[in-house]
């Protein structure tokens, strides 16, 4: 049987923000990968990313007069809440059973990304306010709120439950897992403590098809391909292209840091090592899957 990893971008789930919107594109996303031949002839991994999801969390928190929860803690409830919607709506259409795993993602925190926070998350905040606040802010816009909290977004190094996941597909369960890039961890001489990090979710999904030995990983997000000059009048799709050809793209800086790079990285690995990865629209999961449409990146059959 072949092994599938679908990771799903947390701005295509989240639709025009609010929950129900949320619960349909869930539950739209869910059915149609349900029917996919693809999917009900292999074994099937779902991870996906929280975005927008962590922004209404983080918030929360500051609207509401409650304690404190760490970056890490947030990441972890949208794994649970959006975690749990998938294996819902997924439970219901497919012909298996459905965990949802809390997955953690293992950073080391000597990783150069902890020393300039680059990504940023959360509320907006005029200049006065971000003084306030107890973590780091930076401007990233203009007008009066310009300010946003920039957290490290360093690689992950491993994801320990990639051998629990290879398990629970061995015993014919399908699995969610690697939410939101996998709650932040650091390794300590006693375990693992929580990181103030964002962790990509396409490095995390590369990491755990590449550790269940996945055939094919595909990333469903909010564009039907990657393309070479996006946004410029000569935009072109790219259709289909080997490896060594993505890292010169990448290289030539044709895909944005923290969108699309993070994405063409992770599938120019999963290729070097034999296997297939797509990037293609969630818009319709179904022909992503057979490959009538998307990026598919591939060896070529004569290297
Ligand atoms: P996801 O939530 O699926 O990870 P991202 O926003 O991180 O989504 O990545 C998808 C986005 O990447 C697209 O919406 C697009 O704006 C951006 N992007 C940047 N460079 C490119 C490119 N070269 N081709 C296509 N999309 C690109
Ligand atoms: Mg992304």
């Amino acid at each position: 049987m072949t092994r599938l990893v679908v990771a799903v971008g947390g701005n295509a789930l989240a639709a025009d923000g609010t929950f129900e919107a949320q619960q349909r594109t869930v539950a739209k996303t869910a059915a149609t990968l349900a029917e996919t031949e693809a999917v009900t002839e292999a074994e099937l991994v779902v991870t996906h990313g929280n975005g927008p999801q962590v922004g209404y969390e983080l918030l929360e928190v500051e609207a509401a007069d409650t304690p404190e929860r760490p970056l890490d803690v947030l990441v972890a409830e949208t794994q649970a809440s959006l975690g749990s919607l998938l294996q819902r709506s997924l439970d219901a259409d497919l012909d298996r059973p459905v965990a949802a795993m809390v997955t953690r993602a293992i950073v080391d925190p000597d990783d150069p990304a902890f020393e300039t926070p680059t990504k940023p998350i959360g509320p907006w905040y005029t200049e006065a306010e971000a003084e306030a606040k107890p973590f780091t802010t930076k401007q990233v816009g203009r007008g009066e709120k310009s300010y946003r909290r920039v957290v490290p977004s360093p690689e992950p190094t491993e994801v320990p439950e990639t051998d629990a996941v290879s398990a629970l597909l061995e015993a014919g369960q399908a699995v969610i897992c690697g939410g939101g890039g996998g709650v932040p961890v650091a390794r300590t001489p006693d375990g693992f403590e929580g990181v103030e990090a964002v962790i990509d979710k396409d490095y995390t999904s590369h990491h755990i098809a590449d550790g269940v030995g996945a055939d094919r990983l595909v990333f469903l997000t909010d564009v039907p391909y990657a393309y070479l000059g996006y946004g410029t009048d000569d935009q072109r799709p790219l259709e289909s292209v080997p490896p060594e050809e993505v890292r010169r793209y990448l290289d030539a800086g044709e895909f944005a840091e923290g969108s699309m790079a993070p994405k063409m990285r992770a599938c120019a690995r999963f290729a070097e090592s034999g296997g297939e990865a797509v990037v293609a629209s969630i818009d319709d999961p179904a022909a992503a899957l057979s490959g009538e449409t998307g990026t598919v990146v591939q060896k070529s059959s004569d290297s």
